[in-house]
């Protein structure tokens, strides 16, 4: 008999969390705008709003804890994060920030001005808002492919390179500062990249001397992706493969809370020396002095630690195998589910589940309420609330992806919770007649508007 798969740790420590009852949800929600990010965690059972910065660390992480170096200037924690970066991705210039978002802050303040536009595949939110706050525009040149939810591909995250071609010819090349490509994609349903394609972004990008960026956060995953799906990467390493990754491109940022199994922490990093000691001005402005930005020394060495487990082969097969068994009773539900199923988290096609629901009522919101109404499972609209409005016309945005995004968090629930959820969402499906209206929207930011978005109910 084959083995089946099983967790590459055993648990030392527990966290209790509490089941509630639906009458206590229905208030909850409704006390909450009907948004779940204004939800308590305390009312949540099982959360998987974001895999960002709510993995479990290792009993190695939490030993690396206790050896941080606080000191201001040269901490040893410092050159133990710069060690692991530079020995994993082969980037010889790095800069810690406090998160991933802080990294694009810093990076764009040096690289990105008004009336600029940025090619890449589809890039996240944070990504994108930072780019239009400097009144610059993010170009998605990800490949048709990546909007059929059903349409069985193995690199969804890819670039389609004709278009960025056409990108590139049609502006002038100062006004292209650089070109981000996000691995995975998780915009496009944690879609990963092939190397194949990063290849030909940066042979591309060469010849018109324009950076490439990867936003990294999940790049461990995409690398696991490649020797799984790849042809001629079954028998290398991971570490192997995020390397040659890393090859093709000029720059990274990274959002630590992802792919580096820590709770906070980020950075930049880079081959070029002088577009790092430009960074430097500003992350000395924005985060704090080049041997910290924005980190404890204690969360640097957890960071190093973890970039480290991450990108072990065991580890991610348990992770993305999670994740997929997910997916998979999902199917066997009838749930409509984005496939193939993403690297971090698998994502309900609300426009499927719900066609009864006009897109400009937001049924992808609406199923998220549906299904924490349902269970106390806190999942994530990945749609038209999140893709926010246009900034010239100030319409919404609407697109044919309306997701409900239910991310799995690194090591931190087992099996049975991830059949919990599944049948949560089996009876939300069995009864997804019965909602006849979606909500709309009361108050709204200018940008980010999801994070604090005010709804009602229709
Ligand atoms: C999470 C994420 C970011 C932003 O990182 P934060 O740590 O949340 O600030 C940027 N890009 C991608 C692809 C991400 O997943």
């Amino acid at each position: 008999m084959e083995l089946p798969f099983a967790e590459e740790y055993r648990i030392k420590m527990v966290e209790p969390i509490r089941k509630t009852n639906r009458e206590q949800r229905v208030q909850w929600i409704k006390d909450a705008k009907y948004n779940l990010f204004n939800l308590r965690s305390e009312h949540v059972y099982i959360d998987l709003l974001t895999d960002s910065g709510t993995g479990a660390m290792s009993d190695r992480q939490w030993s690396e804890m206790m050896l941080g170096d606080e000191s201001y200037a040269g901490a040893s924690s410092y050159y133990k994060m710069k060690d692991a970066i530079t020995e994993i991705t082969g980037f010889p210039y790095f800069l810690p920030t406090h998160q991933g978002r802080a990294a694009e802050n810093v990076l764009f303040s040096t690289m990105v001005k008004a009336g600029d536009f940025i090619p890449g595949n589809a890039h996240f939110d944070t990504t994108k808002g930072h780019i239009e706050f400097r009144h610059a525009t993010p170009v998605d040149c990800t490949i048709k492919e990546a909007f059929d939810t059903t349409l069985i591909h193995p690199f969804k995250g890819n670039v389609d390179i004709d278009k960025l071609d056409e990108v590139l010819r049609n502006h002038p090349v100062e006004k292209i500062p650089c070109i981000i490509v996000t691995i995975t994609c998780n915009t496009a349903g944690g879609q990963p990249v092939s190397m194949k394609n990063m290849k030909e972004v940066k042979q591309l990008a060469d010849n018109y001397q324009i950076p490439v960026v990867f936003d990294s956060a999940r790049f461990a995953e995409n690398a696991y992706f490649i020797k799984t799906r790849e042809e001629g990467y079954k028998d290398k390493s991971i570490r192997e493969i995020v390397l040659e990754m890393f090859s093709y491109a000029d720059i990274m940022t990274m959002s630590s809370k992802k792919d580096a199994i820590v709770n906070m922490g980020g950075f930049i990093a880079m081959r070029d020396e002088n577009l790092y000691n430009q960074a430097t001005v500003y992350n000395i402005l924005f985060e704090g002095f080049i041997t910290y930005g924005g980190m404890s020394g204690r969360d640097m060495n957890a960071l190093a630690q973890g970039l480290r487990e991450a990108t072990e082969f065991d580890f991610l097969e348990n992770r993305v195998g999670q994740v997929a068994y997910l997916g998979k009773k999902c199917k066997e539900y009838g749930v409509p589910v984005l496939e193939p199923f993403g690297g971090h988290a698998i994502f309900v096609d609300a426009l499927k589940f719900y066609p009864q629901i006009p897109k400009e009522e937001f049924p992808a919101q609406t199923l998220a309420i549906e299904l924490y109404i349902e269970a106390g499972v806190r999942g994530v609209e990945i749609g038209a609330i999140l893709a926010d409005r246009d900034p010239g016309t100030r319409e919404n945005r609407y697109s044919d992806l309306e997701l409900l995004r239910l991310a799995i968090p690194r090591r931190t629930y087992t099996d049975n919770h991830i059949e919990y959820v599944a049948a949560a969402l089996k009876n939300v499906f069995d009864r997804r007649n019965e909602i006849k209206r979606g909500v709309e929207i009361l108050k709204e930011a200018p940008v980010l508007r999801h994070f604090t978005v005010e709804l009602a109910k229709l």
